[in-house]
């Protein structure tokens, strides 16, 4: 750790699905009825990977499956926001939704630091997405700005989306030198650099450590049960310019 850099402001992206919590399908199932009401089907959902992926991804690839239009569906993307934000607040609270190994005391520890924003970056839409964290037992107001599923159909914008948010409501410059981003899969780790923001992997979700290495993240962790060692990564680590 360098002396002093622990005053260092930063912000800190959180990724949702696999990388906080874990909501075993409970998305799936918001998305898969709202669309089975909206369209009369939701395509192959059953066989698709959703991991990484943006919400709006997911539904465009699912119905254009379906045999949809591009204009069918963009046409009623907001009335599928709706349900699947009406499905959520019923069924998150049904389901076993937890936090993953750490998360707790790792956000305990930052929430008390001045020098820290918290946001996501995640591709649930704005809808869900506080609402998957409330029902993992997890205060989503401690994350005060989110970029969203439902800002950008590419993850990849999504970094920049955030550190916009951050400097419009901190007034700090955040730009990637002082951005980091933490997920679960390799979208997490190739939008942090499409944002040049440093990027941490956490093999908490269904991504080994293997794999994600191979997508050479800055920093590479099995879960966040170390709170210290997580917090020096998140606040001391730096983008390693080598890679
Ligand atoms: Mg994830």
């Amino acid at each position: 750790m360098t002396p002093g850099t622990w005053h260092t402001v930063k912000l800190l992206l959180f990724d949702i699905d696999g990388t906080l919590i874990r909501s075993h399908g409970a998305g799936r199932e918001t998305m898969s009825l709202a669309l089975t009401e909206l369209f009369g089907t939701a395509g192959p959902i059953d066989d698709y990977k959703m991991s990484g992926k943006t919400d709006p991804r997911i539904i465009t690839d699912l119905l254009l499956a379906a045999g949809f239009s591009l204009d069918e569906i963009n046409s009623k993307l907001p009335d599928v926001y709706r349900l699947m934000t009406e499905n959520g607040r019923i069924i998150f609270h049904q389901r076993d939704m937890q936090p993953c190994p750490g998360v707790l005391p790792l956000l305990e520890s930052l929430r008390c630091r001045s020098n820290v924003t918290l946001g996501l970056v995640t591709g649930n839409i704005d809808g869900t997405a506080p609402l998957k964290l409330a029902a993992a037992g997890i205060d989503p107001a401690q994350f005060r700005l989110g970029a969203y599923g439902s800002d950008s159909l590419e993850r990849n914008m999504l970094p920049g989306i955030a550190m916009q948010r951050a400097t419009d409501l901190t007034g700090y410059q955040y730009t990637g030198n002082n951005t980091v981003v933490i997920g679960d899969t390799p979208a997490d780790i190739l939008c942090a650099r499409a944002g040049r923001a440093t990027a941490v992997a956490v093999a908490s979700g269904w991504h080994a450590t293997h794999t994600l290495a191979r997508y050479q993240p800055d920093h590479l962790l099995e879960n966040f049960n170390d709170t210290e060692k997580v917090l020096d990564i998140l606040l001391n680590g730096t983008i390693n310019r080598e890679i």
